[in-house]
């Protein structure tokens, strides 16, 4: 039980030591409620990506939990029969 809480003890000071060294970015407002945020001397980081801002910059963050990609799926029914049909002919 003593080895655990030194353990973790000794995780979270790596982890401060990691996260304020400079390299990571704080989060930005669009990573709000994202599962891999984590939260170090009051300032959240991203555990999985050093720069959030980065990540959003070309649209959805593709390591974001809180949101999931919009799927369109197309409602038209195609026969398949025409539809090979309409192949032949070509
Ligand atoms: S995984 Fe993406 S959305 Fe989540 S905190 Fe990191 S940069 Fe933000």
């Amino acid at each position: 039980m003593a080895k655990a809480t030194e353990k973790k003890a000794k995780d979270t000071a790596s982890d401060t030591a990691k996260y304020s060294s400079g390299i990571f970015s704080p989060v930005i407002d669009k990573c709000e409620s994202c599962e891999r945020i984590i939260e170090v001397e009051s300032i959240k980081y991203c555990s999985s990506y050093t720069l959030p801002a980065a990540k959003w910059r070309q649209g959805m963050c593709n390591f974001a939990t809180h949101i999931k990609p919009e799927v369109i799926t197309s409602k038209i029914k195609v026969n398949p029969l025409k539809a090979s049909k309409r192949a032949m002919g070509k």
